[in-house]
């Protein structure tokens, strides 16, 4: 047999225990489920590699290598996905599409976090509510296609898959095993940075923050935005002069944690390790129960294309401690839904599961508030985090072919869900976008006026088209602005 079978990989052998009380790993999952049991379900998004050798000795490689997140970091998050759910704080999750290895750079990586930051600052100041922050960053690199190959200059080619399975270059398509490793160190070199910027001071709010707002054209609106950010700089600097930030570290540095869509099984699953369980607060002496911990990411979630009840995907999601998102759209039965949280979250733990709703701004009234009725009356009431995706059910193409979307469309969504939820006495716990730190034109519409003639002058996706730095701002805006009412 060979090592590049997932069913044999050392991950496999050690088999966790049931935990003490019993109440967060029910026993018959703990049986039944190891990190390669997905192998015996069917799968979606695939990736069939032609050499297993090198595959085996990539996956091998990977299993060596140590954690990238910690179970500490992954339990905190959870915490704060618990305040998410019951109404006391508020998610911010944004990055790439598709992230490349390419930005793994200094100012790429900078200009996110920064970006993240003076969003989640927005925030604050309009929900009055602490905001998590999660970046789609360090390890978002594989990506589900609707077409497994795509028609260019009159041939049939491989579609781009992420940079962790082969190259957008046309001579790069063939899968590649190296990338899988190449992956994980572009992964840790990326978290190394947000890391080492954010404890030197990057996200320090005692120094003054650039807001750039040049660019809003409307007289109206630029007034707004500048009362905005001078009431956010007279708050912090009220803070300053009481010496509010001398006997607290919180305006010093920021959580920022890390999240990619959960695609590739075998990547995900050699970075899954048994680990002890972190020291609940209060206790007096270690716990030595163990679990299954996704150590890729703190955050991972599972994508509106395979998150079939009976495949791979959730088998693989279900055992393992990471909260966990899943996307939901206009293809979700009701019932699915239900049959999703109950594999997920048998124990219903509070905050574990992040249902990511994304049905496009013409059809979210019709189908939020049947799917939120299903999960607030059911056993599962408040026990979600309820986060809008206003990005992929409002993608559309121009005349010309190019993938878009309209900030109009991406706004008129979010408002709606706002309202649907306040509507149905449901708390909508945070946002998900596709935003970049950097001046793309891939979006249409916002203050700057981007118009479908425009799209060409910095279109670098290479999947959806993103944000850039001042519609993700100016969304920030928007949301505060509608919080508050
Ligand atoms: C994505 O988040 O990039 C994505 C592919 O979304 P979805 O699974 O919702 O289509
Ligand atoms: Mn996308």
């Amino acid at each position: 047999p060979s090592a590049s079978d997932p069913q044999l990989s050392t991950s496999d052998k050690a088999v966790a225990t049931p935990k003490a009380n019993g109440s967060q790993n029910s026993p018959a999952k703990v049986e039944s489920w190891s990190p390669s049991s997905w192998t015996t379900k069917p799968i979606k998004q695939n990736a069939i590699y032609e050499d297993h050798n090198k595959v085996a000795k990539s996956l091998a490689k990977l299993e060596r290598l140590p954690p990238i997140v910690t179970p500490t970091e992954i339990i905190n998050l959870k915490a704060s996905l618990r305040d998410v759910a019951l109404g006391k704080a508020f998610l911010l999750q944004g990055g790439d599409c598709a992230e490349l290895f390419d930005y793994c750079e200094e100012n790429v990586i900078e200009s996110k976090i920064k970006l993240l930051l003076q969003m989640s600052l927005v925030l604050i100041w309009g929900a009055s509510k602490p905001i998590v922050r999660i970046a789609r960053m360090a390890g978002q690199y594989a990506k589900p296609r609707s077409s497994p190959t795509e028609m260019v200059n009159g041939k049939e080619i491989s579609s781009f898959r992420g940079d962790i399975l082969n190259g957008n270059a046309l001579d790069e398509r063939l899968l590649d095993p190296s990338r899988l490793v190449d992956a994980y160190f572009h992964s840790a070199t990326t978290l190394n940075y947000i890391r080492a910027s954010i404890s030197s001071g990057l996200a320090d709010l005692h120094r003054p923050l650039d807001w750039g707002l040049g660019h809003v054209q409307d007289p109206e609106l630029q007034m707004k935005y500048s009362k905005t950010v001078e009431s956010i700089t007279d708050s912090l600097k009220f803070m300053r002069t009481v010496g509010a930030d001398t006997a607290s570290k919180a305006l010093e540095t920021v959580e920022l944690y890390t999240s990619h869509e959960g695609l590739l099984l075998p990547y995900e699953q050699s970075l899954t390790r048994l680990l002890r369980d972190p020291a609940l607060p209060g206790a007096t002496a270690p716990t030595e129960h163990k679990s299954w911990y996704d150590t890729s990411a703190h955050f991972v979630w599972v994508g509106d294309r395979t998150r079939q009840i009976d495949g791979a995907h959730i088998e693989f999601f279900r055992g393992i401690e990471n909260p966990l998102g899943v996307k939901i759209g206009p293809t979700t039965a009701s019932s699915d839904l239900l049959a999703l949280l109950r594999a997920l979250n048998p124990s219903r733990e509070v905050g574990k599961i992040t249902l990511i709703t994304r049905y496009g701004a013409s059809k979210v009234r019709r189908l939020l508030p049947e799917h939120i009725r299903t999960v607030e009356q059911s056993e599962y009431a408040r026990t979600v985090v309820w986060q809008c995706d206003p990005m992929h059910g409002n993608t559309r193409s121009t005349s010309t072919g190019i993938k878009t979307r309209q900030f109009s469309d991406i706004f008129s969504e979010l408002q709606e869900v706002m309202a649907i939820h306040k509507e149905e006495g449901s708390y909508l716990g945070g946002v998900h976008l596709e935003l970049t730190g950097d001046a793309v034109t891939e979006c249409t519409g916002g203050s700057e006026g981007l118009g479908e003639d425009d799209l060409s002058l910095n279109y670098t996706t290479f999947c959806d088209p993103r944000l850039n730095e001042k519609q993700a701002l100016e969304l920030a805006f928007l949301i505060a602005a509608s919080i508050t009412l």
